[in-house]
């Protein structure tokens, strides 16, 4: 577990963490919000290691007693907040871990914090259980709530928390990550930038992930025969994909920059900017066949296909309409 400096981008964030820190006006509530693999837990872990650290600097010093034991997750000053059920977290939860134990003082700090990844999964009486916690908090007390969706929570919660909201890095900073440290080559790195939209950990994930390199030739292999293929078939395909676990939504992602690409090439005709690089053939072919209408309903029609998804519409439905403009247009 690392320090603010070994976290990739979020500057603002890291920021505010280290100027706190810095003239010792530290909050007792925090939300991070952010989706899953930006970096909440990284940048709650640092927070946390540095307020621990005997150092009492903007940056942990990784040697001291205090940052061993939060290393080795051994720290008793720092408690992440477990949860018995799996898609919620109760008043049970949030009494027997935080209210029942936050007048303790700490035990070796001056500070104790408790970290609650999944916040959002809290009950309304887990919240206001917790709402009794903030509103009167121990000098010493620090909550961290990690959340993918700080809507969920009580306005009452919101208005108590310093919130925090982790934005996409840019892609140029993705792909410098993923050819330096990873070692993916530069064309390969500008498409799973593409489809990570500014989350490194869902870059990193698409790079390592084998299944991901075979889903994504499935996919480019229908969408450079979905005029020969009809509508059950491509069906067929994308359902095979699903059975192998691939995400429906980077299924759709996946075919948005490929036909952006398309739209794209035809306004520019400049293959650098292409994201799909190696299929310039496949681009250039479609990018005269399609006119600009057809491209606008192409991809109205695979946001329109990702709404429906979202809503629970019958996947086969929600498929099939999006195919079928797909066809009518290409
Ligand atoms: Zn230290």
């Amino acid at each position: 577990m690392p320090g603010f400096q070994d976290i990739l981008g979020h500057e603002t964030i890291k920021e505010h963490f280290k100027k706190a820190i810095a003239v010792h006006k530290v909050s007792h509530a925090y939300i991070l919000a952010g989706e899953a693999g930006m970096g909440r837990k990284s940048l709650a872990n640092a927070f946390a290691l540095t307020l621990l650290c005997e150092k009492g600097q903007t940056e942990p010093c990784l040697e001291c007693h205090a940052c061993k034991q939060v290393l080795s997750g051994n720290h008793p000053d720092l408690i992440y907040v477990t949860h018995e059920k799996p898609a919620s977290i109760g008043v049970d939860d949030i009494r027997e871990q935080i209210n029942d134990t936050i007048q303790i003082r700490p035990y070796s700090a001056n500070y104790k914090i408790y970290i609650v990844d999944e916040a959002e999964k809290m009950t309304v009486q887990a919240q206001n259980a917790l709402l009794k916690t903030i509103e009167e908090p121990p000098a010493y007390a620090v909550i961290l709530l990690l959340t993918t969706n700080p809507d969920g929570f009580l306005p009452t919660i919101l208005s108590r928390c310093v919130q925090l909201k982790l934005k996409p890095l840019p892609d140029s900073m993705i792909r410098g990550y993923l050819t330096e440290k990873m070692g993916v080559s530069e064309s390969q790195s500008e498409l799973y930038a593409a489809f990570a939209r500014g989350n490194l950990g869902k870059a990193k994930r698409l790079a390592e992930s084998e299944d991901f390199r075979q889903s994504y030739e499935q996919i480019l292999n229908i969408l450079k025969n979905i005029r020969q293929m009809d509508i059950s078939q491509l069906l067929d395909a994308i359902k095979r994909l699903k059975d192998e676990n691939m995400d429906l939504h980077e299924c759709l992602d996946i075919m948005q920059v490929w036909y952006r690409d398309g739209l794209m090439f035809k306004v520019t005709k400049d293959a650098n900017l292409l994201i799909f690089k190696d299929e310039f053939s496949a681009m250039n072919e479609m990018s005269t066949r399609i006119g600009y209408d057809g491209f606008e309903n192409i991809l109205n029609a695979i946001d329109k296909a990702r709404i429906r998804l979202d809503a629970n519409v019958n996947m086969e439905l929600a498929l099939e309409l999006m195919f079928l403009a797909m066809k009518e247009n290409s």
